[in-house]
């Protein structure tokens, strides 16, 4: 449940009585993973069924309310919690999470509050396989995962949606079925077609969708291979990049450090978690598989290893530790008293080597910090998205604090000195230089994506998300602070025109 869901949520729960109507309000304070709404917010709406969104939307557009969507909370971006100083609003999220399969045509229909894991649950009652897979997938929902068009290890939740359906700031009801491919391929800004797609909550409220599933293959192989160096592991990618590729992670030594994963008796740099699908398996393209890498790896005089998963719980147990390396990286800073700064870019896989090998030395010789990089290159053919994922030591902060603020020969030298924000400014501008972008998965119109949208997008897509916005929510229901932080960074930057 919403309510439960969400950690942090002190204080008891009040039930406003409107005539006939009921709104269950809960004061909503500090968040597990944000923490810039506290005290900002009226509290949160638990919402279930269209009409219950509808009135609620009704009583916020009677009372001059704003509200923003909130699923698990789990972004990392600050796109469903309040800004600071923000206008009365309060947070909706779903107080169900129903699920029904369609085995005929392996489809599930869900509520927006279902996790991904409930899903994924639900589906192998019936043997089959919802394939999106990332490290909240307990905690983070259905519609938060739409709504960033959230991507996992194989797919983008825009390859797997069959429909989606919701309530506007318009109050209409709206579903839309997907009849073409969307054409989204991060989660800067909604899907130009399927408007829930990436809607960031900026739209309206989504409440239930439909999902393909598939069935599990048997004839799928897992390799775990390791390289001594990323441009012979990006070669190798690039060789047996197929339609058969299902999954493809390359993981850096540091990441795979994080996820407690010995593999091979000796370390290498990078390391590359593949998956293969055939429907016709011969029995002996195993072998095969095995014998060309082996022959490439020698053929090539390569500092490389591999090895091939023998059964099921092998596999899960791979894809799982690789899963684990953001939780990790968390409680690794936590433990450590640093700061975490990790950042969803995209890169075309043209630059990634460019991208990773200079991103790193820079993220280490200049400011100090213990990159840990690693990326899902399966999600799109010409794009990998690369969670940049930096340890930063706390105790730069305290040098700022009490030495550069106070030297003024030192001052010019504080926003350098403040590296987290410094290193992901360069970062960002440095995947936008090599022509990719600044938020592959967790949303581009988040708190701390919205200067970064404004800045880099093209002026026709932004005129475009405008557009959707007046047509979906005109009297700024939704997201109503942000809306506002988003104008006036827009107009700022067009109006020098
Ligand atoms: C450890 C960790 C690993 C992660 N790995 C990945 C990854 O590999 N890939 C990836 O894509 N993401 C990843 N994320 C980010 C995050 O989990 C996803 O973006 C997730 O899809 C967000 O779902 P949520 O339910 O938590 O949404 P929230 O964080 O609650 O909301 C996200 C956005 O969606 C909006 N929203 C939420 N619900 C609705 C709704 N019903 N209707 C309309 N708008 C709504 C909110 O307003 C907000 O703008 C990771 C996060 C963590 C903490």
């Amino acid at each position: 449940m919403f309510i439960s869901r969400v950690q942090g949520f002190r204080s008891s729960l009040q039930t406003i009585k409107r005539g006939s109507r009921y709104i269950s309000v809960k004061s909503s304070n500090d968040k597990p993973y944000n923490s810039s709404q506290k005290g900002c917010s009226k509290g949160a709406l638990s919402v279930k069924g269209v009409s219950s969104i509808k009135s609620n939307i009704d009583y916020c557009y009677q009372h001059n309310l704003s509200v923003i969507p909130q699923g698990g909370n789990t972004n990392l971006v600050e796109s469903a919690t309040p800004v600071q100083h923000s206008s009365p609003l309060y947070l909706m999220g779903q107080d169900s999470s129903d699920l029904s399969v369609d085995v005929k045509n392996k489809v599930i229909t869900a509520d927006a509050g279902a996790t991904i894991l409930d899903i994924q649950q639900k589906a192998q009652d019936y043997n089959l396989r919802f394939d999106l897979d990332f490290g909240s997938k307990g905690t983070a929902t259905i519609g938060g995962a739409l709504a960033t068009n959230a991507g996992g290890m194989r797919n983008r939740i825009s390859d797997l949606v069959v429909s989606m359906a919701g309530v506007t700031g318009n109050q209409d009801y709206l579903q839309q079925n997907i009849t073409e491919r969307p054409t989204i391929k991060n989660s800067v800004l909604p899907d130009k077609q399927y408007s829930w797609l990436g809607s960031q909550g900026y739209f309206g409220f989504i409440h239930h969708c439909q999902l393909l599933l598939k069935e599990p293959s048997q004839q799928e192989i897992t390799l775990l291979l390791g390289f001594g160096s990323l441009s012979d592991s990006l070669r190798w990618l690039g060789r047996i990049r197929q339609p058969s590729l299902s999954l493809a992670e390359l993981i850096s030594k540091q990441a795979l450090s994080a996820a407690e994963l010995r593999p091979f008796s000796k370390g290498y740099d990078y390391y590359l978690l593949c998956q293969f699908q055939q429907s016709q398996l011969e029995s002996t393209w195993t072998d095969q598989l095995l014998e060309s890498v082996m022959f490439w790896i020698a053929k090539h005089n390569l500092d490389a290893d591999v090895i091939i998963t023998q059964s099921d719980v092998q596999t899960q147990q791979l894809l799982a530790a690789r899963e684990s390396i953001s939780d990790q990286l968390r409680s690794l800073a936590r433990s450590n008293g640093q700061s975490l700064l990790g950042l969803d870019l995209q890169i075309p896989n043209h630059n990634l080597h460019l991208f990773m090998t200079k991103a790193s030395q820079l993220a280490t010789d200049f400011w100090g910090a213990r990159p840990f990089p690693f990326g899902h290159c399966a999600q799109h053919p010409h794009y990998t998205t690369v969670h940049f994922n930096c340890l930063i030591e706390d105790s730069n902060k305290e040098f700022d604090r009490f030495y550069i603020q106070k030297d003024p020969l030192l001052t010019s030298f504080v926003n350098q000195a403040d590296s987290a924000k410094t290193l992901s400014q360069f970062l960002v501008w440095f995947s936008h230089y090599l022509n990719g972008a600044h938020s592959s998965e967790h949303g581009g119109l988040g708190s701390r994506h919205l200067d970064h949208t404004v800045r880099y997008s093209n002026k026709e897509l932004l005129d475009h998300f405008v557009a959707q916005k007046m047509l979906h929510d005109p009297n700024h229901i939704f997201q109503r602070d942000r809306w506002n932080q988003f104008l006036d960074l827009y107009q700022r930057r067009f109006d020098s025109y």
